[in-house]
């Protein structure tokens, strides 16, 4: 999931509407964009799909005012259809408020469990919802102590952008491990996933928000609380690994630059002899960059992306996911034929694109394909709302290293160690790689039943 918003900035619609689509790899499935005019009326124009199939006649004209909230939204909870879409839209007596999130509250159930008992009737199932009751739970005191109040209640990682009619509220996880950053834009300000959604809009980099900061934009300017004085630095390594984009830099880190000295790591903990080195594009590139660097053998392009077909992982069942790879990618003939290749990607989930490629290289006259990971081992599922899949589905959740490279028809495979994954970071000492060695940052609420 993504999320954006902006204060302080006429036509703060338009504004949003372009730097969603710079975060639009964080989310296919819908999205939607917010705004309160200068009189306190609320517009809010939500759908299904992708951005450009959502706003098609104008819609961005309709949505009045000069601060707002946007967010695309993710493939792992396709239920609920456009109601599950964010921003979600709350009217209550002390004053109208919207919420978008990324990201994952690990003990939502409980959270639920506890609101229910007290009468609340919920809407979707999505976490936006949850924070917008704790916050009206205690409404009466001052609003920020009530997000502060809430967001105490809340576990896991996750990135909230709330608007009231006049200010908006950013808030990140207390273990850091979503991304959120803040940048100035023509006077005013503008909160980010993802740096990358600066540039389109015009804006300014001015800092990454903090691990359990609360960052106020109103008529007085910026202003920070810290919810928690639990903060830890926790940055999720998948985000640097693949979800990101390469030109985005978080937590003081740039994505392709992490990746490329991933890649080198590689080149040296996993050394083969072989005549040209390929990425898997997109994310599989910066890394394969790294490995050719450090190892000296040439980078070449030996697969061509097709435009216009979209992520495979997002298919709905497996056969689709297939035939998916198969759209998606093409090998170049006259590069691959008869040479022995290292093929470099970022990460290995179910295995399926990998085996798919593998073929696709030797059907085009490979000698050699040797694999090439620039991340562990993947063996657990994630908590923290990235679609890692579920444990059994994982290629390695229940595979040696060599049967793994047999599943993947590779003529051999090899993993970055998680030490080199931390150490490719220098943003953030001790990134969460809890899908690789299974400790997770934050407690796993799953057989805690604490409802009062
Ligand atoms: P798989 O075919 O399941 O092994 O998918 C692995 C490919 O999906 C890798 O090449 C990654 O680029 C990409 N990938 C990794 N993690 C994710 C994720 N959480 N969501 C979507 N794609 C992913
Ligand atoms: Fe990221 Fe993996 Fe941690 Fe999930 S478990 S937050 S995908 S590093």
């Amino acid at each position: 999931m993504g999320v954006l918003a902006v204060f302080g900035v006429k036509n703060a619609a338009t504004r949003i509407y372009y730097g969603l689509h710079n975060l639009q790899h964080r989310g296919q499935e819908g999205g939607g964009i917010s705004t309160f005019d200068e009189d306190g009326k609320y517009y809010r124009y939500r759908g299904l799909g992708l951005l450009s199939e959502i706003f098609t006649n104008g819609e961005i004209s309709h949505l009045k005012g000069s601060l707002g909230i946007g967010s695309v939204k993710y493939a792992n909870d396709s239920k609920g259809g456009l109601d599950n879409v964010e921003p979600l839209f709350f009217h209550h007596r002390s004053g109208d408020f919207a919420v978008a999130a990324d990201g994952n509250v690990i003990n939502a159930a409980q959270i639920a469990g506890y609101l229910e008992k007290r009468g609340t009737i919920f809407q979707t199932n999505i976490h936006s919802e949850l924070l917008a009751h704790l916050i009206k739970k205690n409404a009466g005191e001052d609003r920020i102590v009530n997000i502060v109040k809430a967001l105490n209640m809340m576990e896991g990682g996750f990135a909230f952008v709330i608007m009231t009619p006049s200010r908006i509220y950013a808030c990140r996880d207390k273990h850091g491990i979503k991304p959120l950053c803040l940048g100035e834009l023509d006077g005013g300000y503008v909160v980010s996933s993802e740096s990358c959604a600066f540039d389109i809009m015009g804006a300014k980099f001015l800092r990454d928000v903090n691990p359990g900061e609360i960052v106020s934009l109103d008529r007085h300017g910026i202003r920070s609380t810290t919810y928690s004085h639990y903060s830890r630095h926790h940055m999720c390594a998948m985000e640097y690994i693949y979800f990101a984009r390469p030109d985005s830099d978080i937590d003081g880190c740039n994505v392709h630059t992490y990746r490329k000295e991933a890649g080198r790591r590689l080149a040296r903990e996993c050394p083969v002899e072989a005549d040209i080195v390929v990425g898997v594009p997109e994310s599989g590139l910066s890394a394969a960059m790294g490995y050719s660097e450090e190892s000296g053998i040439p980078y070449e392009m030996g697969l061509v992306k097709h435009k216009y077909v979209g992520r495979t992982f997002i298919e709905p069942t497996q056969s689709m996911r297939e035939l998916g790879v198969k759209m998606k990618l093409s090998p170049v003939q006259s590069i691959v034929r008869g040479k022995r290749i290292v093929l470099v990607d970022d990460s290995i989930v179910r295995g399926t694109t990998s085996l798919k490629i593998v073929k696709l290289l030797r059907d085009a006259g490979a000698a050699e394909v040797h694999v090439r990971i620039a991340s562990p081992m993947m063996r657990f599922p994630c908590h923290y709302g990235v679609d890692t899949s579920t444990l059994e589905e994982l290629l390695c959740s229940h595979r040696s290293l060599q049967e793994a490279c047999a599943a993947i028809g590779a003529d051999s495979l090899g993993y970055l160690s998680p030490e080199s994954t931390r150490d490719s970071c220098f943003g953030c000492a001790d990134p969460c790689q809890a899908c690789f060695t299974g400790e997770y940052p934050t407690l796993l609420y799953d057989d805690v039943n604490n409802e009062d």
